[in-house]
């Protein structure tokens, strides 16, 4: 399948209109060999530490409290998260909702078409509502991080990375490790779909969540979006039988997604009340190093095409880095300056984000720590870390450790990311470290 067959075409005009919109992820999927093949092979080797523990409801726990008596619902996510400038498009809300009338929208924000059956679940799937980071530890890693993690988040293995096939390299954003990643979890059959982030048809550079399940497909789709795309509705879309694309259980994925992202994959299949069944063909996630995203209209809209004159169509790679935005058409960097530039279109709900490395993944990428054109990577569960010794193993990926310099680097930009303040989310949490006071002051200003 071509993930998003016409959407990955980015030569439309711009336009932004509130249109309800799901992720185009409902196209029909391949068919599949039969399920017996599916079966991944790292599945037999041993855990080289404590495998995740099931996914069950429980009613204890840090920041697991009994339900208030009264209604929450989704003008209370409207009131308590989206109004009050922290919802940050994650797209949880979208994909729990059962009766599927939660849509992703061209303000980068849920929004309801239909009758709500006031069943709670959007409200309790969201990230924003309460992290109870320690309790999502310990359900998805099987524990918590220890002291010697605090900055980090639990991990295994800490490398730089290099995508081996040229191709993947140059389409992606940095080393291309992520792409190398998916596309040995496909070869392998560890998995039969990524959730990947492709471009919207209608409004050129703008991320929308897709599903990838060839080489071309995570070719197209390879790189970085700086704007948010609702990601985790994608999942709600091709993860439900008879309401997505797959309807078949045992099809297998891996989702990639920003920190926050996974923050509300998680909170919406952990949480009690909400949808444990989605996240049940997930086998790994895979979580982007993220500082900051930009809202699509200001950004690339009123900045880079309305102000720099660049046509948002001929766009090829946008990239934030020390600092500097940097925009290329084809092989031509065309726009190179401070990030300050669009400072402007920082969106606000980042201010109380704290999660630099995607702690909540299985493998995290990212491009800090590791020289240009690598990728750095930590691997946070024996699954993750079997998937990345097993793609270089087999020639996908170049690996090393990664140097003691560059880990430093990234823990202070963990601990720099930690001067925000999360308690409106993270009220119970005692296991985040504060930063540093020497560390405060370097931080680029998000706004
Ligand atoms: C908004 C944003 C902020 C980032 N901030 C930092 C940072 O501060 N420091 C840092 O070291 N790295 C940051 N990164 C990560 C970095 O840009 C690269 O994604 C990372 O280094 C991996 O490179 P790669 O070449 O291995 O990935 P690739 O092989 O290019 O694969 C990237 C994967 O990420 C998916 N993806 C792209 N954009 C999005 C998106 N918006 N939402 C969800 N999935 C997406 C793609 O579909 C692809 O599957 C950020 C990425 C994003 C999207
Ligand atoms: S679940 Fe995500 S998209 Fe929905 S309101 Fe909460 S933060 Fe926003
Ligand atoms: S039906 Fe349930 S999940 Fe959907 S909007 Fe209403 S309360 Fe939220
Ligand atoms: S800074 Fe945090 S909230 Fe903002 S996009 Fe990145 S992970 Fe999400």
């Amino acid at each position: 399948m071509v993930v998003g067959e016409m959407s990955n075409n980015p030569n439309t005009p711009s336009q932004s209109s509130s249109q309800p919109q799901k992720a185009p992820v409902s196209s029909p999927a391949p068919s599949k060999p039969p399920t017996a093949s599916l079966q991944p092979p790292i599945a037999a080797k041993p855990a080289t530490t404590a495998q995740p523990a099931p996914l069950k409801p429980s009613f204890e726990g840090e920041g697991w409290k009994p339900l208030p008596k009264k209604l929450k619902i989704f003008g209370n996510l409207l009131s308590e998260v989206v109004n009050k400038g922290i919802c940050m498009y994650c797209g949880a809300c979208i994909a729990s909702c059962p009766i599927d009338i939660l849509f992703h929208s061209d303000k980068e924000e849920p929004i309801m078409r239909g009758t709500c059956a006031v069943c709670q679940v959007c409200y309790y799937s969201c990230p924003r509502i309460e992290l109870p980071l320690a309790d999502v530890e310990r359900r998805v890693f099987g524990r918590e991080r220890t002291p010697e993690e605090a900055i980090l988040g639990i991990n295994i293995g800490r490398y730089s990375a290099m995508a081996k096939d040229p191709e993947l390299h140059r389409a992606a954003q940095d080393g291309g490790a992520g792409t190398a990643l998916l596309l040995y979890a496909l070869d392998q059959k560890i998995i039969d779909y990524a959730v990947v982030s492709g471009y919207s048809f209608k409004d050129p550079y703008r991320p929308e969540p897709q599903i990838a399940s060839t080489r071309e497909d995570l070719i197209k789709t390879a790189g970085s979006r700086y704007t948010p795309g609702g990601q985790v509705g994608g999942l709600g879309e091709i993860a439900i039988p008879n309401r997505g694309s797959t309807n078949s259980q045992e099809e297998r994925l891996a989702v990639v997604g920003l920190p926050c992202e996974l923050q509300g994959m998680w909170r919406m299949t952990t949480h009690w009340i909400a949808t444990p069944k989605l996240a049940k063909n997930v086998v790994f996630t895979m979580g982007l190093f993220c500082s900051k995203v930009f809202d699509y209209q200001k950004m690339m809209v009123d900045y880079v095409q309305g102000k720099r004159g660049i046509d948002l169509r001929t766009i090829t790679k946008v990239n934030v880095k020390k600092a500097r935005l940097l925009v290329y058409v084809g092989e031509k960097l065309v726009i190179d300056e401070p990030v300050e530039a669009v400072a402007f279109s920082a969106r606000e709900e980042c201010n109380v984000c704290i999660d630099y490395s995607a702690e909540l993944a299985d493998i995290a990428i990212g491009a800090i720590g590791s020289a240009t054109g690598w990728t750095t990577i930590l691997t946070r569960t024996p699954r993750g870390e079997e998937i990345v010794n097993g793609a270089a193993k087999a020639g996908y990926l170049e690996l090393k450790p990664i140097s003691e310099k560059g880990l430093k680097f990234v823990e202070k930009l963990c601990m720099m990311k930690r001067r925000r303040d999360p308690s409106v989310y993270m009220r119970n949490e005692t296991s985040v470290p504060k930063p540093e006071p020497s560390l405060v002051a370097l931080e680029i200003p998000v706004k």
